[in-house]
């Protein structure tokens, strides 16, 4: 009776490990890329839907909320029934604040109370996206 050996050599494994530790080294960065950039557009879709209740709180009262009290940074429970409160970001987990600037009080500032969230999503400051 012949032996024949149907298994792999610990060579073939070995190159096997490579090729698979090679294949994930190139997939890996690729997915946190794509992990940071959905997180940017959530991140930035949360201070358009605020700004969108700030317009609605506009239309329904003829200012926007606070606005001739100076230009407080506000919590998003100050619009309560307007917009979400839990709105969050994505990667800080941080709430917003939103605060009325401009001497008519008709400009919209938007930023996540995090300094990361910030530095890596941007704001909203005199009612422009400052990436
Ligand atoms: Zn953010």
């Amino acid at each position: 009776m012949i032996s024949t050996n149907k298994g792999f050599t610990l060579i073939e494994l070995m190159i096997v490990v490579v090729i698979i530790g090679i294949l994930a080294a190139i997939a890996i960065p690729k997915f946190q890329d794509v992990t940071r950039s959905a997180e940017n557009a959530a991140c930035r879709s949360n201070m358009r839907n605020i700004i969108t209740a700030l317009n609605m709180y506009l239309m329904e009262n003829n200012q926007y909320p606070g606005a001739f009290e100076g230009h407080v940074w506000r919590e998003i429970s100050y619009i309560d029934g307007y917009a979400r409160k839990d709105f969050r970001c994505p990667s800080t987990n941080s709430a917003y604040r939103f605060r009325i600037n401009g001497d008519d009080y008709n400009l919209i500032s938007i930023r996540g109370w995090n300094s990361s969230c910030v530095r890596n999503h941007g704001d909203y400051r005199n009612s422009v996206y400052r990436p």
